[in-house]
């Protein structure tokens, strides 16, 4: 049954400014947060839902769409919306499952800015954000002063690759923080990465606050798979049970995982059209050949190598390549 064009644009729930999940009653709830206006002066507004249980508990933010063009992240936020609406909650989650709304509109990882004097932006390295920068900074400090820090114990931020290339389930935690490891390890990815992060990306943020966080890239860039937001979902949900959000038994992890700290990324040399020989997850030796590069007429043009003992994480699948762009990359 569809619905009429006036209930799809604009469903009618409350549009806030700023949330605190401790002074809203136990239930379900749908908000539009009002995160910024655009260059007209409109609202833009994000979607919100927050599951809050009548018993207290451990408050659980979960982000996704930082980039645009990352939409297993996006699908598996809502899949787990749809999960827990059928779950008692003890403590609350909140799900903010579209988060760049320009990036987004555009399949594209950046923030779009409308300021003639901006470019456009990666939003996951501009947390906190600054009331007094660029569109693209303002829209990152309200999201952040006034959603997500106020209302997280704990956070995960789903990503995936981006388009053209393909990850596996990857979990990126800082290892200094007993929680982030707890968390990354009961997603049960196929791997982890040791890191202690980078300015201005938003677990590093939340970190820095004494939130701990994890991110987690749910696999191929761009194009929907089913498989892995299932695995990301449970992986989530693995989570919320093992801190008593919601209850059951928590899955140990059974598979192998791959822990790393170190990361190589192979880059085109120059531009041209790249097939990869490797897969996700293969182990590879220090020469073994990774892809084979052509130019337009179809000559071979280049072989790249690795330069490590390591494990794919990462492979092209899209063959156009501008220089230096990925190609392969590898976690040891
Ligand atoms: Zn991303």
């Amino acid at each position: 049954m569809s619905k009429t064009l006036n209930e799809c644009i604009v469903p009618m729930y409350p549009t806030l400014q700023s949330l605190d999940v401790d002074t809203i009653e136990a239930g379900e709830h749908k908000f539009w947060f009002a995160v910024a206006t655009d260059a007209i002066g409109h609202p833009q507004t994000l979607p919100v839902r927050v599951f809050k249980g009548r018993k207290p508990g451990k408050r659980i933010v979960i982000t996704a769409g930082v980039h645009g063009d990352e939409q297993n992240g996006i699908l598996t936020a809502q899949r787990l919306a749809r999960v827990l609406g059928k779950q008692t909650i003890m403590g609350c989650i909140t799900i903010v499952p579209a988060v760049n709304l320009s990036g987004i509109a555009r399949h594209s990882r950046d923030f779009h800015s409308a300021a003639p004097d901006s470019s456009s932006a990666n939003l996951n390295r501009l947390f906190p954000g600054s009331p007094e920068g660029d569109d693209a900074n303002r829209y990152a400090y309200s999201l952040w002063e006034n959603l997500l820090k106020p209302n997280a114990d704990l956070a995960i931020d789903l990503h995936s690759q981006t388009s053209g290339s393909a990850y596996p389930l990857y979990a990126f935690a800082d290892y200094r923080l007993d929680d982030a490891i707890q968390m990354a390890r009961l997603v049960c990815p196929d791997v982890i990465l040791n890191d202690p992060g980078d300015p201005g990306i938003l677990e590093t943020v939340y970190n820095q606050a004494g939130i701990p966080s994890i991110t987690v890239e749910v696999g191929i860039g761009r194009y929907t798979d089913i498989d892995m937001i299932e695995r990301a979902t449970l992986g989530i949900i693995n989570i919320c049970k093992y801190y008593k959000v919601i209850d059951g038994q928590v899955d140990s992890n059974s598979k192998p995982c791959v822990e790393g700290s170190h990361i190589t990324s192979v880059r085109a040399e120059q531009g041209g059209f790249v097939i990869c020989h490797v897969s996700l997850l293969e182990i590879v030796e220090i020469g073994q050949v990774l892809a084979s590069q052509y130019n337009s007429f179809g000559d071979e043009i280049h072989t790249y190598l690795s330069p490590v003992k390591g494990t794919v994480i990462s492979h092209n699948v899209e063959s156009v390549r501008a220089p230096g762009s990925l190609v392969v990359r590898l976690i040891n």
